[in-house]
Order: C-alpha cells, then structure tokens, then sequence
C-alpha cells in the first residue's frame, strides 16, 4: 500500500447512509470514492447472469476468473460495468441486494473483492465505504468512521430509495424492515470480516441526522484527525479564522507595514484566491522579498516550502518554523515533505511553492520541478499560478541592500487542476509534463503582463 495515499474508510450497516455520505465526503476532499457494495453486487449479479445461484463453491470460485468489474464517474454520475456491459441499475435491484448479502458470506469472495479494493484504491486519496473497509482491508487508514441507525429509520431510508429508483408498487416498508434486518444478522454474525466497528473508528448515530448534518460532522473529524499538528503553543493565535503562531502574525504585520510604507506595492488577482480551499500557490523566485510579499499578498494563513540548507542556523529554523515553513530536499522521493504537504491540502490548506527549485537569475522561468506535479496529483489540488514582481530590482540576488520606493507586484493567475489535464491526457507522465509545461507558461504571462506596467 503506497502510504502517500489517504485512506477514509466509512463502514456500517445497510442504508446507515454510508453511500451518500462517502460520496459528498469524498466530493468534498476531492479524493475518489470507492463504494466496495458494488464489487459484492457486481459478483452476485455475475452469478445470476451466469445461472450459478446455487452452484457450489468450487465452480462459483473458478467462474470469478471470468469476471471483470470497473466504475467511472463520479458522484451521482457513477456508472458500473460487468465485463464491458453497463450494468448500474442492476446492482441497485433488491433481489441483487439480498444475493449480494449472501455470497458476501464466503471467504473466497471476501478475498477476491478485497484485492480488488486495494488495487483500485492502491494509486488514490479514496473514500472507502462499506462494512469491512477499516477493519480488514485498510486496517491502517488514516481516518476510519463507522455509521449506525435505527433500523426502523435505515428501512425508511431504503424504502424511500428503492420505490423512487424502481418504482415496485406492491412493496411494502415492513418487507424492507425484514430484509435489512436478515441482511444485519448476516453482515454482524458472518464468520468471515464481520461488521464490526473498526478500532479507532469514530462512531456515529445518524438516526436523526441529514445527510448535510453527517458530512459536515465527518468533514470536521477528518480536519481534528488528518495528520494533526503537533500539539504546540505553536497554534494558539488566530489570523482570519486559521490557527497561527504569534510569530506568524507578527511577522505578517512588520512586513505588511514595511510593504505599503517603503514601497508601492500591490496585490492583483485575489478574484482566483478563494480562502479556506486546498491550493499550492506556484510562484517564481528570484529574491529574498519574494516569501513575505506572498505571504503578506494571501489573505489568509498559509504554509511554505523552503530549502533545507536555511534551517541550519538554530534561531532561523526556529523562525521558520513559526511562520508555518518546513524544510525540502528537493528530491521527488522525499516522502516526509509529500505526507506533509498531503495532509495540509487535506486540510483544506494553502501551500507556496517556488518550483523553480532555487532563486533564478532572471525574469525568465526555468524548468519547473517535477515535485509539483506529483503534489497537485496526489494531492487533488488545484494550483494557481502567480508572479512576483518588482523584486529583481528592488533586491536582485547579488545586493545586499533593498531599493526602496520601487513598485512590488504580487498576481494570481486563474488555477490549473492537474485533473482537468489527466481527462485529455490519459498517460499519466505525459500529463504531468503538459501540466508543468501550462504553469511555467503561465506564470511567465503573468510576469510579462504586469512587468510592463
Ligand atoms: O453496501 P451495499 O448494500 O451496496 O452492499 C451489498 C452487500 O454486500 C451488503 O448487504 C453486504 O452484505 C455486502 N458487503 C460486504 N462488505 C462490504 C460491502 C458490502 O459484505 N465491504
């Protein structure tokens, strides 16, 4: 399992709400939703296609060689195919539910529908839901829910569901009550993964609870739980709403006021800036202004990446560190930084990045690093372009001394989603490249529009 990936594992009972809420959970986190009752319905329906309901084990075994499942979409728009056929509305049948509940029993199926579970997952940030999804196939998720409710109301819930999708005149809610309870006895009394609530799971009552009520719970517990920060006096001040250092806050005031006194300076593009949404901030780097000039031009707090080499010093690195900057390689394999990053995209956090690497030598953007790539890959995360300008002659590499009273320009530039250019460009490295190749070029229209100013 590639531990640069987030895991949310939700398990509970049937219509505990588990579907909806994993897929608006993971609409919201931009992370893929993975709904494992599909791949148990999707065998039972195989199963009725292929006439071998009561078939034994042995032979219900070997015809899973002949399987083939997969999903696209997402959301309401999700569409599931059994070997190359649509079969979406079919898995939803009560008669598939009810088979679905039954072969899950097996200890053959389990297996099989766990491998696929993981490698499906195995190269995303995913919403699992299910009912051994935090407890056998990702025991070491990041964040593990467990959804419960009154099966009065979870019948409710089903009944509503199945009349408005398949119409069934002649059912009733007392079969729906009968029928979610046999497949509870199953689900909790199976030898095999039963339903339990996994450990470290946080438990939630939904019975009296809407859908918006429950997302916006679980929202919540993955911002306390994802990769918490360490428990310091680091976070006790707030800018804005964001937990912050004093430091943090200070620091933004000194310069924000040496800004606007010393130098005519401006801030363009906030219209692309949306606080309190995930985002690397992409911008060129060519003096030492650079950082608190965007630091100062975001209206909110924000997190940095800087080179290892400046944390050397003990009272700079402890600086650093208070103004929420954190030290990189430079390698793309360096796994600390992109957890690190992971978890505050997660967080619906924003992340400066110069991914040039270094401080350039001119206005002209180099090659950009390929870190930035994976980070807006795996990190769901839009990127928004942005340039600083005016530094180069106000504090070029080589001067020690600042020219003051010269103009400073910090534009955002509309957002790139990596996404956007995966749907066009299916080879992941290929799309990688093209997705560089876009933020270079438009952060160096940026420079050159506001250069001329
Ligand atoms: O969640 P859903 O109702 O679509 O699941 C269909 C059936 O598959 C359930 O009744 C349950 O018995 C089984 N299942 C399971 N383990 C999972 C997901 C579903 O046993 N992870």
């Amino acid at each position: 399992m590639n531990k640069t990936r987030i895991k949310v594992t939700i398990d509970g009972p049937s219509a505990s709400g588990k579907s909806t809420v994993a897929k608006n959970l993971a609409r919201k986190l931009s992370f893929m939703h993975l709904d494992t009752g599909a791949i148990y319905r999707a065998v039972a329906f195989f199963y009725k296609q292929k006439g071998l309901l009561d078939a034994a084990d042995e032979e219900l075994k070997s015809a899973l060689s002949g399987f083939s499942y997969y999903f696209m979409g997402h959301g309401e728009n999700k569409r599931h195919f059994l070997n190359e056929v649509e079969v979406t509305e079919d898995l939803r049948e009560r008669s598939i539910s009810d088979l679905s509940s039954r072969f899950s029993t097996k200890e053959f199926i389990r297996d099989f529908a766990t491998s696929l579970q993981r490698s499906f997952a195995e190269d995303f940030n995913v919403v699992v839901e299910g009912r051994d999804t935090g407890s056998v196939v990702f025991p070491d998720a990041e964040i593990k829910f467990y959804l419960d409710a009154d099966p009065i109301e979870r019948a409710k819930r089903r009944f509503k569901e199945l009349k408005a999708k398949h119409g069934y005149e002649n059912l009733t809610e007392d079969e729906i009550e009968k029928d979610i309870h046999e497949r509870d006895v199953r689900d909790l009394e199976r030898e095999h993964s039963p339903l339990v609530c996994p450990d470290g799971a946080v438990k939630l009552d939904t019975t009296s609870m809407t859908i918006a009520q429950i997302v916006e719970r679980l929202v919540e517990e993955v911002k306390k739980k994802a990769y918490s920060q360490p428990a310091s006096s680091t976070y006790r001040f707030s800018y804005k709403g964001k937990k912050c250092s004093f430091v943090y806050i200070l620091t933004k005031w000194i310069f924000g006021v040496y800004f606007k006194l010393f130098y005519r300076y401006k801030v363009v593009g906030l219209e692309h800036y949306k606080n309190n949404t995930p985002a690397i901030i992409a911008a060129n780097h060519i003096s030492l202004l650079d950082p608190p000039m965007l630091g100062c031009a975001c209206p909110e707090v924000i997190h940095c990446l800087a080179k290892k080499a400046l944390f050397k010093n003990r009272f700079v690195k402890w600086w650093l560190f208070k103004v929420n900057t954190y030290p990189v390689t430079g390698s793309s394999s360096d796994k600390e930084i992109m957890k690190k990053v992971l978890s505050l995209l997660l967080k619906g956090e924003k992340v400066l990045i110069f991914p040039e690497g270094t401080r350039g030598a001119s206005m002209k953007v180099g090659e950009l690093r390929k870190g930035l790539a994976l980070f807006a890959d795996r990190g769901n995360a839009k990127v928004i372009p942005t340039a600083v300008v005016g530094p180069e002659k106000a504090l070029p590499k080589h001067k020690k001394l600042p020219k003051l009273f010269t103009k400073l320009t910090v534009a955002f530039g509309e957002p790139i989603y990596f996404s956007k250019i995966l749907e066009q460009e299916k080879d992941k490295k290929r799309a990688r490249e093209i997705f560089l190749k876009k933020v270079q070029e438009e952060i160096q229209s940026l420079i050159d529009k506001h250069q001329g100013e």
